[in-house]
């Protein structure tokens, strides 16, 4: 199947009479005979539901959709982006492990790790996704087990040069982890250019209509575990919380990474998305092909616009021409990247703010990637915590504005920039 058609088709085949929408399992528990069939899931001898808390029918079917999308071999839904990004990390990194990271990430991210993560014991190493050969090469220690990149930095839209750090993480025995939020699997597949693990916040366009919080994990299932078995003892040594179970051994090259992070991580903390969450997704999901060809079409004429505004200082969009990330965009998404841009006004901060008062269609919010055109400052927003010199690394200004653009008529939208401009 194509993009499009997985979109509507993939994850669910209802059966002769089932219901055509994805049923929601709005269930915390499920009814066994015995106490044996029941022990056999407990052990994962057999595949089955007990508790939301670790897995759901619904969640399951919507995470095969996104699973298929992407061309994993196995996938899972969690309750947010941070998530899904903390547990794709701490499935593999633990208390004296070491991760490589891209400094331009988005800033939730970048706490979890720098902060959060750091009082987990995981040190962390930032390096800039322009950085050389040389450079990535530098930042690896005998201790790193994966290297974190974004496939469209939020908000910062560098593009991650996926073969590079495929190559730098492969040649030191360890996955690629990236997060393809922003672009979405309909304009970029990263698992085709060697990402080992793609993770997302469904918050964004996949949900597509600011209506769930959620994330997802897909595991490429390329990356070899039992090769580097003395680097992953959490997926190539026996489990002693299921008797004696090793992942790897027991789910193969494609299931190990997720059937662990379900029933270690999911089950110690808990971060299930909703099945009713899941059933909002996955009507996201159903448009989102359509919807990313508008987001794509009208960012692409309002990147063009502002380019052109005498009041804009400087435009940075990855389908721009000229830009500094367009060769790369074409490379790894020749489709489109996304709806997202950033400028910055003539006059600063203050003209800044003053441009985002007169707004009348684009809405100031945290928000971005989805139907609604929406704004953002994010030096006195979300990236707030960081130092300016924090902000530089991670490519947002203190000047920056986020632009997120909507799937409403683009004419509308323009004239909207436009006054808010000249004001
Ligand atoms: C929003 C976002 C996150 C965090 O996702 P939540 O769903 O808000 O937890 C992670 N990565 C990127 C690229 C994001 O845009």
């Amino acid at each position: 199947m194509k993009q499009e058609t997985k979109c509507i088709q993939a994850g669910y085949e209802p059966k002769n009479g089932e219901s055509r929408m994805i049923p929601i399992i709005q269930s915390t528990t499920f009814k066994y005979d015995t106490s044996e069939d029941m022990g056999k899931l407990f052990d994962l001898e057999a595949s089955g539901y007990f508790y939301t808390r670790l897995q759901n029918p619904t969640n399951d079917l919507v995470a095969a959709k996104i699973c298929a999308l992407e061309g994993g071999t196995a996938a899972m839904l969690t309750s947010s982006g941070q998530a899904a990004n903390f547990f794709a990390v701490f499935n593999i990194a633990q208390n004296g492990d070491h991760v490589v990271a891209s400094s331009a990430i988005y800033g939730g991210t970048f706490n979890l790790f720098n902060v959060t993560m750091r009082k987990m014991g995981i040190d962390f190493s930032f390096v800039s996704p322009d950085c050389t050969e040389e450079e990535l090469e530098a930042a690896f220690k005998p201790n790193t087990k994966c290297v974190f990149g974004e496939s469209i930095a939020n908000p910062a839209l560098t593009v991650l040069d996926f073969e590079k750090f495929a190559k730098a993480a492969h040649s030191h025995g360890v996955p690629l982890i990236v997060d393809n939020t922003f672009p979405t699997p309909i304009n970029c597949r990263p698992i085709e250019f060697g990402v080992d693990i793609v993770t997302h916040s469904t918050t964004k366009y996949m949900d597509g209509h600011d209506t769930g919080v959620g994330g997802a994990i897909v595991d490429s299932g390329n990356f070899d575990w039992m090769a580097h078995a003395d680097k992953f003892p959490g997926l190539c040594t026996p489990d002693d919380s299921y008797h004696g179970i090793t992942y790897a051994e027991k789910f193969g090259q494609g299931g190990a990474f997720i059937t662990k992070c379900t029933a270690q991580l999911m089950r110690d903390f808990g971060s299930i998305q909703s099945p009713q969450n899941a059933f909002y997704l996955n009507l996201g999901l159903e448009s989102l092909a359509v919807r990313m060809d508008r987001h794509v079409a009208n960012a692409q004429k309002v990147a063009e616009f502002l380019q052109q505004n005498e009041n804009v200082a400087w435009v940075t969009y990855p389908g721009l021409p000229g830009d500094k990330y367009y060769e790369i965009a074409q490379k790894y998404m020749p489709n489109g990247t996304c709806g997202v841009i950033s400028f910055g006004v003539k006059g600063g901060r203050t003209a800044a703010e003053a441009f985002m008062k007169k707004l009348k269609i684009g809405m100031i919010a945290t928000h971005v990637a989805d139907a609604h055109t929406c704004v953002l400052h994010p030096a006195s927003s979300t990236h707030r915590q960081l130092t300016d010199e924090e902000l530089v690394a991670a490519g947002v200004g203190p000047d920056l504005i986020r632009l997120s653009v909507g799937i409403e008529n683009v004419d509308d939208i323009i004239e909207d920039l436009e006054q808010a401009l000249k004001g």
